[in-house]
């Protein structure tokens, strides 16, 4: 049997870091076995549902490049067959239909309360073989026949062998009375029509796994496979949300990541192989599995994050970091690379040592800002300091780099060395750091001596005599 996975998402108008893991954990599943995944909108909730929405996960996956088999399937254009399956439970005598109105469900739970009993329908239409027209003006709603005794056992490959008895599960409503279906069907429905064999989502959804068995059975369908996934919780403890700062995969992009790097901490937020920590995309596919998850909910660890984020960022294709940063250069510094064939290059040629340095994006972005610079550009307070106190140094360095017979780093950092000599008391920060300051107008950078070889003499003097020498 070919393994069929799915993704599920409610459209709320972005991607919930669970949802990313939870994708993931269906993609490497299926690509694992040989297998699909299918991507499916939950987006029956017509109230809240924005087209926007939907494209903000559709964003979220393709960001994570998280590729899913065949189109989309909207879930509130299949209502009318899972009406149909209502009505094939109905005449099979799994489901019937129910008058009660709100007033009575309300009576009938204070009363269950009252008298100590769990506060459930009574199923006091069960048995009525009710013809399902309106009765005084009530449309009834379609309640599913639930087993009385016994129990339904869910041998989840994760959270191990659960089992509730069945008198707990209640007569739940499948239909509404307006002919709408609840999500308990709508769910099962789809997940039959579409094949699915692997059911991998989050544990918040265990309870209802029961439910959703039950309108299997009656339907004799093939029970596919649980996984339930546990939660992930902030740093704190509390169930992540956006209160921990970052709970949609947009805002990790934004951040500056990169989506192997959050492929590779979401994987290993939750499931394991051995010790390992960093693991490609080609690696995960070869190991994973659902026996390695972990039944605890998983804490988020923000530094982590950060560090496998550098490892990954020290690994990436120079001109593919040029690309990524060219919009945080535009929104963060107002600096448009796009024609800008000098400042490609120059960042192109300084990419490596950036690279080295950077546990962001965004932190590459403001460290290799100064290469697309163009004169007139703004010095930072403390690189205006620098230059402040260093008047004499800047005119040395000007005309010993005027003078040097070849421009490369290691020319320029023994000219720099023998200026810090004879005139700073040895020291060659008093006389870097000026330098630093001249050509980015920050005081951090990398080897501020292989920036100069990038920039060539002339823009290096330029950026000098700019600088107040
Ligand atoms: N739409 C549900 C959610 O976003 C997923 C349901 C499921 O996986 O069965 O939580």
């Amino acid at each position: 049997m070919s393994v069929v996975t799915r993704f599920p998402p409610s459209p709320t108008g972005f991607m919930h870091i669970g949802n990313a893991r939870t994708a993931l954990y269906n993609w490497l599943y299926a690509k694992h076995n040989g297998g699909k995944m299918l991507f499916r909108i939950e987006d029956t909730d017509r109230a809240r549902h924005s087209e926007e929405a939907v494209v903000a996960i559709v964003n979220g996956l393709k960001w994570l490049e998280l590729d899913w088999d065949g189109e989309i399937v909207s879930q509130f254009e299949r209502q009318a067959r899972h009406a149909e399956v209502a009505r094939t439970l109905l005449e099979k005598g799994h489901a019937y239909y129910c008058y009660c109105t709100p007033e009575e469900l309300t009576e009938m739970r204070e009363r269950a309360k009252a008298e100590g009993r769990p506060p459930v329908y009574d199923r006091r239409w069960r048995d009525k073989n009710a013809d399902g027209k309106p009765l005084n003006g009530v449309n009834p709603v379609v309640r599913i026949k639930a087993p009385l005794t016994g129990e339904t056992a869910v041998n989840d490959h994760v959270q191990g062998n659960v089992r509730v008895a069945n008198e707990q599960l209640d007569d739940f409503i499948i239909l509404r009375s307006d002919g709408t279906p609840t999500y308990m069907l709508s769910v099962v429905v789809d997940d039959h029509d579409m094949g699915v064999t692997h059911v991998i989502r989050g544990d918040d959804h265990l309870n209802n796994t029961p439910r959703q068995m039950c309108i299997i059975n009656a339907m004799g369908w093939p029970v596919p496979e649980y996984g339930h996934l546990p939660m992930i919780l902030g740093p704190d403890g509390a169930k992540m949300s956006k209160r921990h700062g970052a709970a949609s995969v947009e805002e990790y992009r934004d951040m500056g990541y990169l989506p192997e790097a959050l492929r590779n901490y979401l994987l290993r937020l939750g499931w394991s192989h051995g010790d390992d920590e960093i693991i490609s995309t080609a690696q995960a596919i070869e190991w994973f599995g659902l026996d390695h998850v972990q039944k605890a909910a998983a804490r988020f660890d923000f530094a982590k994050l950060e560090s496998l984020n550098a490892h990954y960022i020290q690994n990436a294709d120079n001109a593919r970091l040029l690309e990524l940063i060219g919009p945080f250069l535009q929104k963060r510094h107002d600096l448009s690379i796009g024609g800008d064939d000098t400042a490609q290059k120059r960042l192109l040629a300084g990419m490596d040592e950036l690279k080295k340095r950077a546990k962001t994006l965004l932190q590459l972005t403001d460290e290799g800002a100064f290469y697309a610079k163009k004169i007139p550009y703004s010095f930072d307070e403390k690189a205006r300091q620098t230059l402040n106190e260093s008047g004499e140094i800047l005119k040395i360095l000007y005309s010993s780099l005027s003078a040097l017979n070849f421009f490369t780093a290691a020319e320029i950092e023994a000219t720099c060395k023998k200026i810090a000599e004879d005139h700073a008391g040895g020291k060659l920060g008093k006389v870097a750091m000026p330098l630093r300051a001249a050509l980015t107008g920050t005081a951090v950078s990398p080897s501020i001596f292989h920036a100069a070889e990038i920039f060539g003499r002339e823009e290096t003097l330029a950026r000098l005599k700019f600088s107040g020498s």
